[in-house]
C-alpha cells in the first residue's frame, strides 16, 4: 500500500500524520514546536525515523508545510511572524539530510486549503478561500479548481491586510493587519480593556465567559467578529468565492465570533457576492494542514522531487 506523510509547522505545535492513498488518516501526531531551527530539524529528523520504522518502504513520498511567506522558486521561508526561527533558513538542504522520498515544501495554509478541496468541507468548490484563526491567521486560495500560489509563492496573506488603521503593531512590521484585530491574543486584550481588569487568562477563558454571558466577554467576540467581517467582505468583493471556510483554535468560539462577522461582510461586500458565497466551518479542523501536504505530495510525485 502506497502511503504519504505529512508534516505542518506552527507556532506553537508541530502536527504530522500519514495517510492512505485515499487521504484516510493512518498516524496522526502532535509535538511542540521548539525555539531553535536546529532542534526543530532534530525533532523532525527523530519523526521521520519513527514514520518509517513503523510503514517502511511504503512512504513514497512526504510534504511539509512552513507557516510564513514561502518563497516557492528558492524553497525557503523569507520571513515568519509566528515561527521566526525558521526566517531565510536552507529548508531542503536540512530536510533532505534525513528525508530519502521526494518530498515537497509550501506555506502551511495552502497545504490546509488543498486538504479542505481534496476531501474535506471544500470537495467540489471551483473557488474556495480558507482563513484559519488561532495565533496568527493564514489564508489558502483554491482558484478554478487548483491551488493558487501567486507570480513568486507569496499569495494569500489575509492575514496581513490592514482593517484597521489604528490598529495593535502586527509581527510583520505594519499596523492594524486583520491578524492583529481578531486573534486570541487581541480578544484577550479587548476584554481586559471592556471588563477595566488586569487579569491574566487565556482566550478559552473569555470563550467560557461569554458562554456563560459576560458582557465584557461578548463584546471581546464581537469586536473581533467585526474586524473579521471586514477581512471576508475583501475576500467576496475581491474574488467572488464559492465557499469561504473558516477554521482554527479561535473559531471552536465561532457562535461568539461570527455573528458579528457576517453582519459586517454583509453590509460591506455587494450582495449578489456575498448571497453566492457559502461561509462555512472546516471539516478537517487541525488535522488539514499535514493532510493536506501528503495528499499534495500523493498528487505532485510524478512531478519529481521538492
Ligand atoms: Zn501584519
Amino acid at each position: 500500500m502506497d502511503l504519504y506523510a505529512g508534516f505542518d509547522l506552527g507556532g506553537t505545535h508541530l502536527k504530522y500524520g500519514v495517510i492512505d492513498e485515499k487521504g484516510s488518516v493512518l498516524q496522526d501526531e502532535t509535538v511542540n514546536t521548539p525555539e531553535k531551527a536546529e532542534e526543530l530539524f532534530v525533532i523532525l529528523e527523530t519523526v521521520w525515523d519513527t514514520i518509517r520504522n513503523v510503514h517502511h518502504s511504503n512512504i513514497k513520498a512526504a510534504g511539509f508545510g512552513f507557516p510564513g511567506i514561502f518563497h516557492a522558486r528558492e524553497q525557503r521561508i523569507i520571513q515568519s511572524p509566528n515561527c521566526p526561527q525558521i526566517d531565510g533558513h536552507a529548508l531542503v538542504p536540512s530536510i533532505e539530510k534525513f528525508v530519502d522520498v521526494p518530498f515537497f515544501l509550501d506555506n502551511e495554509a495552502n497545504y490546509a486549503v488543498y486538504g479542505e478541496h481534496k476531501i474535506g468541507a471544500g470537495k467540489g468548490a471551483q473557488s474556495l478561500v480558507l482563513l484559519t484563526i488561532g495565533t496568527g491567521i493564514g489564508t489558502g486560495i483554491i482558484l478554478s479548481g487548483q491551488l493558487w500560489q501567486g507570480a513568486c509563492g507569496f499569495a494569500g496573506e489575509l492575514g496581513h491586510v490592514t482593517v484597521n488603521l489604528d490598529g495593535e503593531l502586527c509581527r510583520c512590521g505594519s499596523q492594524g493587519c486583520l491578524e492583529t484585530e481578531v486573534s486570541a491574543q487581541k480578544i484577550v486584550k479587548s476584554f481586559r480593556q471592556f471588563s477595566r481588569s488586569e487579569e491574566n487568562l487565556a482566550s478559552e477563558e473569555v470563550a467560557h465567559r461569554a458562554s456563560n454571558g459576560d458582557k465584557a466577554a461578548l463584546k471581546a467576540f464581537s469586536h473581533a467578529g467585526f474586524f473579521l467581517g471586514i477581512g471576508l467582505s475583501i475576500v467576496i468583493n475581491l474574488l467572488n468565492p464559492e465557499k469561504i471556510l473558516l477554521g482554527g483554535g479561535v473559531m471552536e468560539s465561532g457562535e461568539f465570533l461570527l455573528p458579528a462577522a457576517l453582519e459586517e461582510a454583509k453590509h460591506r461586500s455587494f450582495s449578489t457576492a456575498y448571497e453566492c458565497c457559502s461561509i462555512e466551518q472546516t471539516q478537517l479542523g487541525n488535522k488539514a494542514g499535514f493532510i493536506g501536504a501528503a495528499l499534495w505530495a500523493r498528487d505532485n510525485l510524478l512531478h519529481g522531487q521538492h
